[in-house]
């Protein structure tokens, strides 16, 4: 568990210095990995709140291989399961559902 408390507090400061100083796409890049580290723990109430924190909800397609784009929030479906996922669209959603959310995604309830 050391390592991901690890890696969380690096994505939490790579956050906040990336929403100030920026390149937006990299903080969004920054939330989305934050996201990830909270579904690997269990945490999807966490992993959706985190993706929705930026403030101009700004944010990244949630497969890792999408072509780098940053999305307004209302561009993006939400995972019809767990809410906590944010796709640009059904091709990139089924992508990273095989790839690595199907192992985390929980019905929200
Ligand atoms: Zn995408
Ligand atoms: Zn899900």
């Amino acid at each position: 568990m050391g390592k991901i408390t690890d890696a969380e507090e690096q994505l939490k400061k790579a956050v906040s210095v990336r929403m100030e100083n920026g390149p937006a796409y990299d903080a969004a890049v920054s939330v989305e990995n934050l996201g990830q580290v909270h579904e690997v723990k269990g945490d999807l109430e966490e992993a959706r709140r985190v993706r929705l924190s930026h403030p101009a909800d700004i944010m990244v397609c949630g497969n890792y291989d999408c072509p780098g784009e940053t999305f307004d929030r209302s561009q993006l479906l939400a995972c019809s399961g767990c809410q906590s996922a944010f796709y640009c669209g059904r091709a990139c959603q089924v992508k990273d559902w095989r790839a690595r959310h199907k192992t985390f995604c929980k019905k929200r309830t």
